[in-house]
């Protein structure tokens, strides 16, 4: 589901290339769900057919004895038919059929970037469908009804039947079928398919060996913004997807074809395809970023850099870093949360909510970067209604000093010689440094673990040093930013 060219890189992928190491945040997500689902099952409290133990063989001779009997709960039971294989944590019988439940430490919800609200999540939903196709193969009744015990606990139920969404009509069967018969095809090597370059990438085995492909190749997707689906169209209607070969095509007749053929570049509207280009030349030429419209800072006395430290597993944020620079002094602020629970969570948002209402908005300017703290904030504010109403945090963040970095500027107004355009990858291009040799969200979770199991200070100060690091780097960003509108301004670019 993440990335279809694993499947096949996987099988028939040059093996020596992929590097399996040890990621301990991996480590930990996996450890956490293990932990997650033993407490679910031992607070389930009604009586399951344990088919967790055993040879293979055994588990699944158990796991047809107890369908057979009806049982009404089967616990890690294998299911195998033909090709088909899968353990789901749960099958309840509900005196019609076996709905497969799987229990995990997500969330069983995914918001919709279409304005449709929450809806199942695609993985957890083709994960389901399969269940309930062995189930099928094995005899038994199943209307692609399913579920999930996420990581609040709560059931919530899927129907799998049910299209993915007003402006998907595809059912999440249907994309179960189609998934399945690409897996299919690339296993069997009938079918191949090409890296592309994504912010999954990192945490993959194969990504060295795919960036080198990506960079021997020229592929489009180095480009920011570009992915699988886009490269893939321009490959089939170009017969190219080099960022060499797209760059010889004339913009302009490309532009002329695309208003007199829908069918072609399909998906890629002009503004896209404008902006191909215009990234795809300044990669190639490596040159200074450019400044697309002008964006006037607000001159205020004070300006605060602000950056959040969460663990979405645990749906907790423990960490608000304040960077504050005034005319007379520069300081960095924090409030953390140093245990896990709902009160020490509750009590950090309180403190950054507090401080942030200290100061005179209309001469306090707030920079951070990308929508995640403003989600999170609405997120805490459902959580802990006391803290503040809901008015007045909307209002805090729709105040005109209320400045995302990335959202109000970067994506609107500049472009960078980069792939990507996160903090992580624009302020060390400006030269600044993290003093944590391998600075991430996802370590800084894992130290905070670490902080929480161990009670170790220096984990601490290693997240608040790295926390104050990243507002720092919102700071040479905003800067960088400010000195080249102002020379826009004034005539320059
Ligand atoms: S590195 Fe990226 S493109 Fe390559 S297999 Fe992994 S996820 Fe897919």
């Amino acid at each position: 589901m993440t990335c279809p060219h694993r499947v096949w890189r996987d099988v028939h992928g040059p093996l020596d290339e992929r590097v399996d190491e040890d990621n301990p945040f991996l480590r930990l997500l996996w450890e956490r769900g293990v932990q997650h689902e033993a407490d679910v099952v031992a607070g389930f409290g009604f009586e399951m057919v344990d088919c967790s133990l055993g040879t293979e063989e055994e588990r699944i001779a158990a796991t047809h004895a107890a369908i057979d009997a009806r049982a009404e709960y089967i616990y890690q039971g294998i299911l195998a038919h033909g090709d088909l294989f899968g353990i789901p944590d749960i099958l309840h019988f509900d005196g019609v059929e076996y709905i497969p439940i799987e229990i995990k430490s997500g969330s069983a919800d995914e918001s919709g970037d279409d304005g449709e609200g929450v809806k199942p999540r695609k993985d957890y939903a083709v994960q389901l469908a399969l269940y309930c196709e062995l189930l099928e193969r094995r005899g038994v009744h199943s209307s692609y009804r399913a579920a999930v015990i996420d990581t609040t606990g709560e059931r919530v139920d899927y129907d799998l039947t049910a299209p993915q969404g007003t402006r998907t009509p595809e059912t999440f069967l249907e994309l179960y079928h189609r998934i399945r018969a690409e897996v299919v095809a690339l296993l069997a090597n009938e079918m191949q398919n090409s890296p592309a370059m994504s912010s999954k990438c990192k945490d993959c085995g194969w990504y060295a060996s795919c960036s080198k492909w990506v960079k021997e190749t020229d592929d489009l997707t180095q480009l920011f913004y570009v992915g699988r689906s886009i490269r893939d169209t321009m490959q089939k209607d170009l017969g190219a997807s080099s960022v060499e070969a797209i760059l010889n095509q004339d913009r302009g007749l490309l532009l002329e074809k695309k208003k007199a053929d829908k069918t072609f570049l399909r998906g890629i509207g002009g503004s896209t395809l404008e902006k191909i280009f215009r990234r795809g030349e300044l990669m190639r030429s490596e040159g200074e970023p450019l400044m697309l419209a002008h964006y006037e800072f607000p001159e205020v006395t004070t300006e605060i850099f602000f950056d959040i430290e969460s663990d979405p597993t645990r749906d907790l944020v423990y960490l608000h870093g304040f960077w504050v620079r005034s005319p007379d002094s520069e300081r960095f602020v924090e409030f953390t949360a140093r245990a896990a629970t709902p009160e020490a969570e509750r009590d950090a948002w309180a403190g950054a909510i507090h401080f942030l209402r200290s100061f005179d908005p209309d001469d306090t300017a707030v920079y951070y970067y990308s929508a995640y703290e403003r989600t999170s904030y609405r997120r805490l504010r459902r959580k802990f209604p006391d803290v503040i109403v809901e008015d007045e945090l909307e209002a805090m963040f729709a105040h005109r000093n209320f400045i995302d970095l990335y959202l109000d500027i970067i994506l609107p107004s500049t472009e960078w010689p980069l792939g990507a355009y996160s903090v992580k990858a624009i302020a060390p291009h400006l030269g600044f440094k993290w003093r944590d040799e391998t600075p991430s969200g996802a370590l800084s979770i894992q130290w905070f673990n670490e902080f929480l199991t161990t009670g170790d200070e220096a984990k601490l100060r290693r997240i608040l040093e790295y926390n104050e690091d990243d507002c720092k780097a919102t700071v040479v960003v905003k800067d960088y930013l400010k000195q080249r509108m102002d020379e826009m301004k004034n005539g320059g670019n």
